[in-house]
């Protein structure tokens, strides 16, 4: 019997699939990775389905990558070890909903935008958005890649809100883990460790979150100064007033730029810092007012729209825009996070790159957690060129490290990142590896991802 026939002894037979059509569409991710193929996929309805697969596979050794909505920016969710590929976005039921203790448990299929959609109605509400994506990115694929957006400044990432879990490791065994309590403190935090692993260590079969109510009010402001330093300056200076800020947003004239191609907005080619306050009316007015007095003294000016366009819907646009500047050239990405003190410093490093290389660099992001993407434009056709894209992107990411940050503050590590993930945790992916075999001691689960599993592979 071939392994198509075996897992539909296990899931409805119209489930599993091993049609070539149905194999390429989750041969990819929104990585610029390219593809591989599984052989076989998998669409699970429930819980139980999913431990018989695993259950199997552990049997057979065979590779398990697990599939949300495929969003992934760092080619994590790519077979590419084959296998099959197990697609949970089918299970997109919310269990419970807690008004009172603000809390909901949901399968991991649940879609970001759906939820909170859902939440409405309650005035509650899941902060972590993943910005473009949240459309489309699964609550399972969030815990397992730690997602942020702009309100993490505030708020924190996805991880800081799961309450519990439930899973499925590397042998087909289930587990609960955490519970319902707020704070506890009792003994190893096993959510930590799932959260970010990228479907390495175990399948996430449940996920219960703590919720907040949806503030009051809100107001968006931005702010345009004459240089990247003088922007850069003024993040750490507002955070340490203490300001309430939901979200602090960076974005240098390379991306002001490319807005302006995109769709002629008439902004001011100079770099810019988009504010986002969350509260009562009385804290919105004295907490712009506040930031609008430090933006002016460290050079800034309030950024109007002549048009009477919101700035903030307009900076909606800033990855399109720089992915659509220059047709024909890719994008080279990073996601890198330091503290914030170091700001100035690295964006005038992206500058400084960008004129001695020629390249076109976008630096923008969730500074006020000390976030940036430098998104680099590069023909892959042109080998010379891309080499330089990728070597800047080293710089960049390494310059990250030795400010005391990490190669990934948002997208997690996958196969993208991968390379240079030893340079962050030099003296302590052994100790990963050894709690990797402790989840899944055949290596079955999304292999090849993150690190290897041997030093010498
Ligand atoms: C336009 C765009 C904008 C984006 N913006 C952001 C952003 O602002 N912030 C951000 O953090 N990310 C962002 N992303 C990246 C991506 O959307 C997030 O990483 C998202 O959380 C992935 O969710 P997903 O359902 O698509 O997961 P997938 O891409 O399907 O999977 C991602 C990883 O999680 C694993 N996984 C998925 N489901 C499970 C499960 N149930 N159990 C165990 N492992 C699982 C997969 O194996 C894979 O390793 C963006 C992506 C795009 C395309």
């Amino acid at each position: 019997m071939s392994i198509v026939d075996d897992l539909r002894q296990i899931v409805d037979v119209d489930r599993v699939s091993n049609n070539p059509t149905a194999l390429e569409s989750v041969s990819i991710d929104e990585s610029s990775l390219p593809p591989v193929q599984p052989e076989a996929l998998v669409q699970t309805q429930t819980a139980d389905e999913i431990q018989s697969v695993v259950s199997y596979c552990y049997e057979h050794a065979l590779p398990v990558t697990v599939r949300g909505a495929g969003s992934d920016l760092e080619g994590s969710a790519i077979p590419i070890k084959g296998g099959i590929v197990l697609d949970v976005s089918r299970m997109d039921k919310i269990i419970q909903l807690w008004p009172e203790d603000l809390q909901v448990k949901l399968e991991p299929g649940v879609v970001y935008d759906k939820l909170n959609d859902y939440l409405k109605r309650e005035s509650l509400f899941f902060p972590p958005s993943p910005g473009g994506s949240s459309d489309v990115a699964t609550i399972g694929g969030m815990v397992s890649t730690n997602a942020s957006g702009i309100y993490s400044v505030k708020y924190g990432g996805t991880k800081d809100f799961v309450l519990e879990l439930e899973i499925v490791d590397g042998t087909g065994t289930r587990y609960k883990i955490g519970n319902r309590a707020v704070k506890r403190s009792s003994g190893y935090n096993l959510i930590d460790l799932i959260a970010g692993s990228e479907g390495t260590l175990a399948v996430i079969t449940s996920v219960t979150l703590q919720l907040l109510g949806i503030p009051e009010g809100n107001r968006k402001i931005a702010f345009k100064f004459k240089s990247e330093y003088e922007a850069a300056q003024t993040v750490s200076v507002l955070m340490r007033y203490g300001l309430d800020l939901a979200a602090v947003e960076f974005l240098d004239r390379s991306v002001i730029e490319a807005l302006n191609l995109l769709n002629n907005y008439g902004l001011e080619e100079t770099p810019c810092l988009f504010l986002e306050i969350h509260g009562p009316q009385p804290v919105l007015d004295a907490t712009a007012e506040t930031a609008a007095g430090v933006a002016a003294e460290m050079g800034g000016e309030p950024l109007t729209l002549a048009s009477g366009q919101n700035p903030w819907e307009i900076r909606h646009h800033a990855t399109n825009a720089i992915k659509l500047r220059r047709p024909g050239y890719s994008i080279i990405r990073n996601d890198v996070a330091f503290p914030i003190s170091n700001l100035p410093e690295m964006v005038q490093y992206c500058r400084q790159l960008a004129e001695e290389s020629g390249l076109l660099i976008h630096a923008f992001g969730h500074v006020g957690m000390g976030l940036l993407h430098a998104l680099i434009l590069a023909r892959k056709e042109d080998v010379d060129e891309w080499k330089k894209g990728l070597e800047i992107n080293r710089k960049i990411i390494r310059k990250a490290i030795d400010c005391g940050g990490t190669i990934s503050g948002e997208h997690g590590i996958g196969l993208g990142h991968k390379a240079m993930f030893g340079l962050e945790h030099s003296g302590s992916v052994d100790l990963m590896r050894q709690i990797k075999k402790v989840f899944d001691p055949r290596g079955i689960l999304n292999p090849g991802k993150i690190f290897d599993l041997s030093a010498r592979e």
